[in-house]
């Protein structure tokens, strides 16, 4: 049986009055791309500083390439921390930033000279070696600070938002770059984000948090098909929510009537005349002439707004307003305010909301 790389049996940290950390389990096996996402306050910083040592739990047990980590002090552990606001030290030249760890550890010297010269190398700025941070851009010392954790070869890699201060299209590179990074060395990532879109594309798997507790935790495709929860359907991007009653159950479908229509959907839920909560992308919704076979509904164009990749529009279905989302790359038909459409919301679509 292989040991996990990162294992949290029912941790819990409070600070006074308030539960930063609410009785989390987890389980990271390793070489996973992990992230931790929620809003601000939901506890992901608190989680990776109790890796780190940085914090120790109120209660629970937190568990390190297998070996408890309760007495083990955060310079023993075998993690390193890659944070926002790069933190490296002003006074040392990059190639003395990354070395530092090193030399603390007593490593020869013809040893760190090689060790940190790849671990340049391999975040793209051997070049900068002998420029001090006040001399390289934010994206360049956040370089030079991932070149710092990595030359240690630590099991766990943990980065609490490192790309949150970079601007758009740069920070798009890095986040490739990372990916790659990852794969290649095959570390244990542990990556804190609020960022979803950065957590769906960087992750294997990910967990939502929400006021110190994992609200989900799946593939970045289950949550965003299937959220089990409001909280996780709208933290993970435009959907729409519909409520409705149940008319009828049986064999692995249903019938739902929401204020839109009658809706079939392929799973069994609830019982009859129970209320129940759907929901569903709005690059899911079939419009025009692709919207063909089962929940198909009439709707009315109320408005329209191009975005480049995608258009955006709002329906209005029976006095109810969905949003839905077309892309643009294959062409296809157009639509302008007052046209009246079919509108299709496919079985396989929809979620069921549990909360
Ligand atoms: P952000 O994205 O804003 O960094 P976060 O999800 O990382 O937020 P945490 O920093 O882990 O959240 O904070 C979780 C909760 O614990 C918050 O309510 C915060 O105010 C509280 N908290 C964190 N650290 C401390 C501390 N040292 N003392 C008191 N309260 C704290």
């Amino acid at each position: 049986m292989s040991i996990d790389a990162i294992s949290l049996e029912n941790i819990t940290k409070r600070f006074g009055t308030v539960t930063a950390v609410d009785g989390i389990s987890l389980a990271i096996p390793a070489g996973e791309f992990f992230s931790l996402l929620g809003p601000s306050g939901c506890g992901k910083t608190t989680l990776l500083r109790l890796i780190a040592g940085l914090e120790q739990p109120d209660s629970g047990e937190l568990r390190i390439d297998g070996s408890p980590m309760a007495s083990v002090p955060p310079q023993k552990r075998p993690v390193n921390t890659v944070f926002q606001n790069y933190a490296l030290f002003p006074h040392l030249n990059a190639f003395d930033n990354v070395a530092f760890g090193l030399r603390m550890r007593k490593t020869g010297r013809p040893e760190i000279d090689r060790r940190v010269k790849s671990a340049l190398e391999l975040v793209h700025v051997p070049e900068l070696r002998d420029r001090f941070p006040h001399q390289i851009s934010g994206g360049q010392k956040q370089r030079v600070a991932l070149a710092r954790a990595l030359v240690n070869e630590p099991a766990v890699l943990l980065l609490d938002e490192p790309l949150a201060a970079i601007d758009a299209k740069l920070r798009a590179q890095l986040q490739s770059e990372l990916k790659t990074l990852q794969r290649q060395l095959q570390t244990t990532f542990l990556y804190v984000t609020h960022d979803q879109s950065e957590a769906l594309s960087l992750s294997d798997r990910l967990a939502v948090l929400s006021h110190g507790r994992i609200a989900q935790l799946g593939t970045p495709q289950e949550l965003y098909d299937h959220p089990r929860t409001r909280f996780v359907a709208s933290f993970l991007g435009g959907g729409n929510l519909l409520e409705g009653t149940v008319e009828s159950a049986h064999n692995g479908y249903a019938q739902v009537s929401t204020l839109a229509g009658l809706l079939q959907l392929h799973s069994n839920t609830g019982s009859v005349g129970s209320a129940i909560s759907l929901g569903i992308r709005r690059e899911r919704i079939r419009l025009g002439e692709l919207a063909k076979g089962e929940n198909c509904l009439r709707g009315r164009v109320t408005d329209v707004a191009y975005a480049g990749s995608i258009t955006e529009y709002k329906i209005e279905i029976n006095g109810t307003e969905v949003r839905a989302s077309k892309s643009n790359a294959l062409g296809g038909q157009d639509f302008k305010p007052g046209d009246v459409l079919d509108v299709q919301l496919p079985p396989e679509a929809l979620f069921i909301l549990q909360d």
